[in-house]
């Protein structure tokens, strides 16, 4: 049942100058009438309007405000009420206790967007959007949040299964009759339709390596023999040391880790143990850990020494790092004193005084293919997304081949498999497992 009345705290529990209690469903204007004393009766409040008046705690009273939200315009769909109390712990929690006591149900988490949801607020695909922001930790992922929140990837959809639905359309206005006689310019139209789909969803599908690594941040390993400066790039990259640096070979054990936004994305970079050959067990433990993490990066730095030259080792850890996303980095380039030594390098700097290593920063940011990032957050993000538009590329992919060599009616098997997959994402085929599984991802409160 839909109409109950929910509440929840919607900001975060911790001291702070305003924390919100929101209520939504049937009658929320009804709780708000116990709870809350202004000049403007609660009964007379006009919508979208703040009050300014007492709020009803447990065993005590706020001065505060409070707002009516009119069903349908509102965030759920249905009657909404705020209370805008100041944000002291007992307060948040002696107001929302009251609104219990007052007939409302703790909300559970992300109820109130589900409610937005079931109610035809929002697609499905835009409440993941909105948890996306919510916990978002760089600017990429606000970007990516924000595009789906504002159902600009569902207007894509739209507009794909608008294809697919004309061109089912069209077939079934022909299914009666034998294929021959079937207009070559409407058979033109159909293959038309699907190509623009098949392009449309291949487009979206390709966006998906970027996207994620803009969700999900750029895994970027540190590798090289022992002192070659790795642990000095890193606190470099970092502006603070996180990682010990002396000129004891095998300081870095284990694997140090650090975040670093660059041009709004996150890359994680980890500093791994010198590889080379130790008979240290706790040493040999660490560089093993080193070679898993290259494996996984998804750019390998190698920090060559440049001011010994390459050795043995450096040759070794190239090799097994041959089929890597590499930037081969030459450090210590205060120390040379008779100019470059670039070579085979793809950049020298110094990590000691800080030279280029802006411009590593650039270059990483490029190597992880990130150059075709487009700041408006037009990428696919969430592997369901990803998944279902290539279910629906395939789908579409084996209409289309199938013109001309199948009857259509078999045809609209394939159109019909496209379109519950896009369904998926918009969440009009999406089952209760599905949107449980969403929903779960959000807190109590929103
Ligand atoms: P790691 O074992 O590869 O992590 O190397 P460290 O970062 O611990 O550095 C080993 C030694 O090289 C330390 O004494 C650093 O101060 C020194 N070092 C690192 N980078 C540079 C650099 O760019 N220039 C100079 N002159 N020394 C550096």
């Amino acid at each position: 049942m839909l109409e109950d009345n929910i509440a929840a705290i919607s900001t975060a529990m911790q001291p702070s100058g305003v924390a919100i209690i929101r209520l939504s469903g049937k009658s929320p204007l009804s709780i708000a009438e116990k709870m809350f004393k202004s000049k403007t009766p609660v009964n007379e409040f006009e919508p979208y309007r703040m009050y300014v008046g007492s709020i009803d705690g447990e065993n005590f009273k706020d001065f505060g405000m409070c707002v009516y939200f009119k069903a349908p315009h509102s965030f759920t769909g249905e009657d909404v009420v705020e209370f805008h109390c100041h944000g002291g712990v007992a307060i948040t929690k002696g107001v929302l206790e009251t609104c219990l006591k007052n007939g409302a149900r703790l909300a559970e988490r992300g109820e109130f967007t589900r409610r937005a949801f079931l109610n035809g607020k929002m697609s499905l695909s835009s409440c993941e959007g909105l948890i996306d922001m919510i916990n978002s930790e760089s600017a990429a992922e606000v970007k990516s949040g924000y595009y789906l929140y504002r159902e600009k990837l569902y207007g894509k959809i739209k507009e794909i299964e608008g294809d697919l639905t004309y061109v089912l359309a069209l077939i079934d206005a022909n299914i009666d009759y034998p294929e021959e006689d079937i207009e070559t310019a409407e058979i033109a139209e159909i293959k038309g339709r699907l190509a623009n789909a098949e392009n449309r969803l291949s487009v979206l599908a390709q966006s998906y390596a970027v996207g994620n690594k803009a969700k999900n941040g750029v895994k970027v390993v540190i590798c090289g023999k022992p002192n070659a400066g790795k642990s000095s790039l890193l606190n470099s990259i970092l502006k603070y040391d996180k990682a010990i640096v002396t000129s004891i070979e095998g300081t870095t054990r284990d694997i140090v880790e650090g975040n670093r936004e660059v041009n709004g994305v996150t890359f994680r970079f980890f500093d791994t143990a010198g590889i080379h050959d130790s008979e240290d067990y706790i040493e040999q433990i660490g560089i093993d850990r080193s070679k898993k993490a290259i494996e996984s990066a998804d750019v390998v730095l190698f920090v060559g020494d440049g001011s010994s030259g390459l050795s043995e080792i450096d040759n070794e850890i190239l090799k097994q790092i041959d089929n890597k996303n590499v930037i081969k980095i030459l450090n210590k380039s205060d120390l040379f004193l008779d100019g470059s030594k670039i070579g085979d390098f793809d950049i020298e700097i110094s990590a000691k005084t800080g030279s280029n290593v802006k411009e590593l920063e650039q270059l990483i940011f490029e190597k992880a293919g990130l150059n075709s990032l487009n700041f408006d957050g037009d990428y696919l993000v969430e592997v369901r997304h990803y998944e279902a538009i290539c279910t629906s590329l395939t789908a579409v992919k084996k209409a289309f081949s199938a013109i001309g060599v199948m009857p259509l009616d078999v045809i609209t098997i394939d159109i019909r498999a496209a379109l519950v997959a896009l369904g998926l994402i918009t969440g009009e085929t999406a089952d209760d497992n599905v949107i449980n599984e969403i929903f779960s991802k959000f807190c109590v409160g929103k």
